[in-house]
């Protein structure tokens, strides 16, 4: 189990929360949220992404309570729950059925889990693209081990928190989430293979932030539209398979072989495809410019990525591109993108350390003008994965 190591302040915080609650002396853990620098829409189509986590953490504090039942609170629903330790059933729309699928998840597993008592404390914003959902749950996947003195390679509890999202909560998610929470290290990105799982951290330059723009706008179409381009991808695999009959998936494809047989499929499709198979593209060069520490280029990738997401794949608004739009060009910014599925959600810039407080008032008032909304930011350096919390002295 890792140990990561934390300010005495929410540590202490958490525990007081505990103690409030439930008898005992709690050990804590936590987990992060994370945002995606670059590779979007890349994931169910076999291919590569590069999320960071985010110095904002889902924090557990916990402990054995001998009873066949997991109490636990969350702070942010100010709400507790008693749950069965054999607990199975449909998903409720509660935020209990994230703690419910992780822990049953576990015992399908084989783990052996005691009775428990546990606070949920969340900072990750929620609903906002950041993932609290991943951090909910890989948070609590490890809290449930440590006080349970269950061992599970960190791979299986991903694959755990990536079924419990699936079975318990009804979201077909891709893995990454799950991963970067679980294998995410203070200072690096970590690019991801998709289809074999392989990852490599990359290392960010100390003097740069990861700026999370929050739009706050979420359009009402995203869930069908990105349905729609699933199937779009779909159709050009299928497609192109008439040709290239070895293939699995966009991933297997190359640009010169997409634009060969571009005719083999309707011009939308053709689209759909140039930008997932371009992006795939572009994760690999900034990951090689990330490992030359060229943060040049790999800004201007993340920029290319911006574009292809609003011409080719169409999954951009107004909003998002005020955003990128106001950030683009000031001092210290080296790119900026949508991030997320898209249709609303959040932006991800990197910006030079000394200039995110003038790129924060600037980027905001821009923003206000040209949408009349208010927009929020986060800064952020790439942050630890999950691990029990230690007192930093
Ligand atoms: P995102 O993962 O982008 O934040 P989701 O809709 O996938 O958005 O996940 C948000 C949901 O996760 C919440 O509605 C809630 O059910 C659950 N959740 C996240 N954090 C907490 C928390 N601290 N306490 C209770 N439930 C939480
Ligand atoms: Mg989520």
């Amino acid at each position: 189990m890792t140990t990561v190591m934390a300010t005495n302040s929410q540590l202490e915080k958490t525990t007081a929360e505990f103690r409030s609650l439930f008898p005992g002396a709690p050990k804590v853990y936590r987990a992060p949220g994370r945002v995606n620098l670059i590779g979007e829409h890349t994931d169910y189509n076999d291919g590569f992404v590069m999320p960071a986590a985010i110095d904002f953490f889902t924090w557990v504090a916990i402990a054995a309570n001998r009873a066949p039942v997991i109490r636990a609170h969350s702070c942010q629903f100010k709400e507790t729950v008693t749950l069965e330790l054999a607990l199975a059933g449909p998903p409720t729309g509660h935020w209990s059925d994230f703690v419910r699928g992780v822990a049953s998840g576990l015992i399908i597993a084989g783990c052996k889990l005691s009775g428990c008592d546990l606070i949920i404390d969340g900072q990750v914003p929620l609903g906002s693209g950041l993932s609290s959902s991943a951090a909910l749950e890989v948070a609590t996947a490890t809290a449930l081990l440590g006080v349970s003195g269950a061992k599970l390679s960190q791979l299986e509890v991903v694959r755990v928190c990536q079924r419990a999202e699936h079975d318990f909560v009804g979201t077909r998610c891709g893995i990454m989430d799950q991963f970067i929470s679980q294998f995410g290290e203070a200072g690096h990105a970590l690019m991801l293979d998709c289809r074999s799982l392989e990852f490599r951290r990359l290392p960010i330059p100390r003097d740069v932030r990861i700026v999370i723009c929050n739009s706050m706008v979420k359009h009402e179409l995203a869930a069908g539209e990105y349905n729609r381009r699933r199937e779009d991808c779909e159709a050009g695999v299928e497609a192109l398979r008439a040709f290239l009959p070895g293939i699995r998936a966009l991933r297997d494809v190359s640009l010169v072989q997409l634009e060969e047989h571009r005719q083999s499929m309707q011009e939308r499709v053709f689209r759909r495809c140039r930008h997932v198979i371009t992006e795939d593209d572009r994760v690999q060069r900034a990951a090689e410019a990330l490992s030359r520490g060229d943060l040049a280029r790999f800004g201007e990738l993340m920029n290319e990525s911006h574009e292809s997401l609003r011409n080719d794949y169409e999954v951009s608004c107004s909003e998002l591109d005020a955003l990128v739009e106001a950030a683009r060009h000031r001092k210290g910014v080296y790119g900026a993108r949508m991030t997320g599925g898209g249709f609303g959600g959040c932006t991800v810039n990197l910006v030079r350390a000394d200039e995110v407080e003038s790129f924060r008032h600037q980027v905001c008032a821009e923003y206000a003008k040209s949408t009349g909304l208010k927009a929020e930011v986060y800064v952020t350096s790439a942050a630890q994965g999950a691990g029990e919390v230690e007192v930093a002295r």
